[in-house]
């Protein structure tokens, strides 16, 4: 079964959450969908990798909203029988003590090219296990500190462990954010220097080659977003065969911080776009953070219509999405409005049959989902409702919403019912949509239907952003506050409009939201023959979607970390 992917050498990408496909539901968000187009783009390219996730049965939740904004979480099971085989190889690591038995469900990513890779998704429910131990890989991201540390050994150890046993060459090993750290520790139990060459007093594990080994990208701007967890659990819960003064010169004294794990144990460090990368430099003094921006998948992204125009007009985009630099002059204004015009009656088809609220095909809809949390600032739109009303009077729009509140995350939840209350005062003046449980399909018909895609995330926590990258795809243009990938995207008025002012408010407030979209985006809208709308889409599809995908990405990833 796995013979056709060992014969050559391997990179393999370790992340916590993968969105294979929409129907497999062990992604949360972006890092899920980013590690989806990485593998995506990796079997597009023919590049040698094999992902390791886990398998995470219960999924992440089905979202279901009640008529007063209220999240309400369904278990989002699935059957890895239906889409995956099981392998027969096993592996033990030492949690609590117990031997916990890891098996592994072999999932193909098949690209829509030919390319195939491997999925390994680590399971550790099997009869060998207690009932407690079974549940380790059921929950993405559910549980407490414990479970979480549980579910990262099987991830970083059982990962590297599995791979041996399978009998896979991996020449690098790429943690995709900090949860697979603890694969380090593995490799340096697997590269000791032999006794004779160790001196006493001297570390026994051959580090710079476990860092050459090892590429991290890092994907939070803000300390208190890394995973951290206190010796006397590590002490408990790992296995004690690894020497505990060791690890906390390399991980922390006070606690054990999987960035500083994974900092110190690879040679090659990224953040997700260049701001991304400036402030985690000044977060990490003394390490050297590269910056290789985000993209998404070309196929993936850009919705059917669309495909068929850049198949017609620059075929060999698929391949390479730099020849969308040539939309603007080579592919016909009429044919870029007819195919957007379709993504958005599928869109309002859509809304349609989940809400039974219509919208208008001649008004513009702004588009605004994603995760539903507080520095994304979902509320920001609806600062003033008297002089968003005063501004929908005179030049009318619709608008979009969607996105989840993480269980624990009693603010996001909170916010999803505010954004709710504002809808129904808006009733009569501005049509305002809530569509549940978001997740890649619905982004696919939202990113490509909408007219206009908004971000106002409070900077500098928005470390890049992918949905915006995924409306360039399809002509949408931005309107977005300028942080993460959005202050390398921003070409003002050709590929969208920064709120507010670059120089001085970096921001965005409110109010110079309500002042581009009064006096810059809606009057261009309304602008009688659409000319002036259509060099805009033309301009995110030629400027930002040949640039922000993740085939350049992944040519980057290639030559610059993996080849180390
Ligand atoms: C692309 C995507 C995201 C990420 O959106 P951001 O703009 O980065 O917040 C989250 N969830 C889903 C389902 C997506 O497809």
């Amino acid at each position: 079964m796995l013979d056709e992917f060992l014969h050559e050498p391997r990179v393999a990408y370790f992340s916590m959450e993968i969105a294979l496909r929409n129907e497999i539901p062990t992604y949360a968000g972006g890092l899920g969908v980013l590690a989806g187009d990485t593998l995506r783009s990796a079997t597009d390219l023919e590049l040698p990798m094999v992902a390791v996730s886990l398998v995470s049965r219960a999924g992440y939740f089905r979202q279901e909203i009640d008529a007063q904004g209220h999240q309400l979480e369904h278990a989002g099971t699935w059957d890895p029988k239906r889409w995956s085989q099981p392998l027969d190889a096993k592996i033990a690591v030492t949690i609590e003590g117990r031997t916990v038995w890891i098996g592994a469900w072999l999932y193909v990513m098949e690209g829509h090219m030919g390319g195939r890779q491997p999925v390994l998704l680590l399971d550790t429910d099997l009869n060998e296990n207690s009932h407690g131990d079974r549940e380790i890989t059921h929950y993405l991201y559910g549980g407490d500190n414990v479970y979480r540390l549980k579910q990262e050994i099987v991830l970083g150890i059982g990962g590297v462990r599995l791979l041996q046993a399978l009998g896979f060459t991996i020449r690098h090993y790429h943690m995709n954010e900090g949860h697979s750290a603890l694969l380090g520790l593995e490799l340096m139990r697997r590269y000791t220097y032999s006794v004779e060459e160790v001196r006493p007093g001297e570390p026994q594990y051959d580090l710079p080659r476990v860092r050459d080994l090892c590429s991290f990208t890092t994907h939070t701007p803000v300390e208190a977003g890394h995973d951290r967890f206190p010796y006397d659990l590590i002490l408990r819960v790992l296995d004690n065969s690894f020497d505990m003064q060791v690890i906390k010169g390399l991980a922390g004294e006070d606690s054990l911080n999987m960035t500083r794990l994974a900092l110190n144990l690879s040679e090659y460090i990224n953040g997700v776009a260049k701001k991304h990368a400036e402030v985690s430099n000044a977060m990490f003094p003394g390490y050297k953070v590269h910056a290789i921006t985000n993209g998404v998948h070309p196929f993936t992204w850009a919705a059917e219509d669309f495909r068929q125009l850049y198949d017609l007009y620059l075929p060999g985009w698929c391949h390479e999405p730099q020849l969308l630099m040539r939309a603007d002059c080579c592919i016909p204004d009429a044919s870029i409005w007819e195919a957007h015009a379709k993504a958005k009656k599928n869109l309002i088809e859509k809304v349609q049959s989940l809400t039974g609220i219509s919208l208008h095909p001649d008004i513009p809809i702004f588009g605004f989902a994603r995760r539903m949390t507080a520095y994304k600032r979902p509320d920001l739109l609806f600062t003033d409702l008297e002089r968003l009303k005063a501004i929908a009077r005179k030049q009318p729009f619709q608008i979009v919403l969607a996105g989840k509140a993480h269980p624990n995350d009693e603010n996001g939840k909170q916010l999803i019912e505010q954004l709710h209350a504002h809808a129904r005062d808006m009733a009569g003046t501005i049509t305002v949509v809530y569509l549940p449980d978001y997740d890649m399909a619905l982004a696919q018909s939202l990113t490509a239907g909408v007219d206009v895609w908004l971000n106002t995330p409070l900077p500098p926590f928005e470390a890049s952003g992918t949905s915006g990258m995924k409306a360039a795809f399809n002509g949408v243009p931005n309107l977005s506050v300028l942080d993460g990938w959005w202050i390398e995207g921003c070409i003002e008025g050709l590929t969208g409009w920064a709120i507010g002012d670059p120089a001085g408010m970096p921001d965005g407030n409110a109010r110079a939201l309500y002042d581009k979209l009064e006096q810059v985006v809606l009057p261009l809208y309304y602008n009688s023959d659409h000319s002036g709308w259509i060099r805009v889409m033309k301009g995110a599809i030629s400027k930002n979607a040949s640039y922000f995908n993740s085939h350049r990405m992944m040519r980057r990833y290639a030559t610059e970390a993996y080849s180390r």
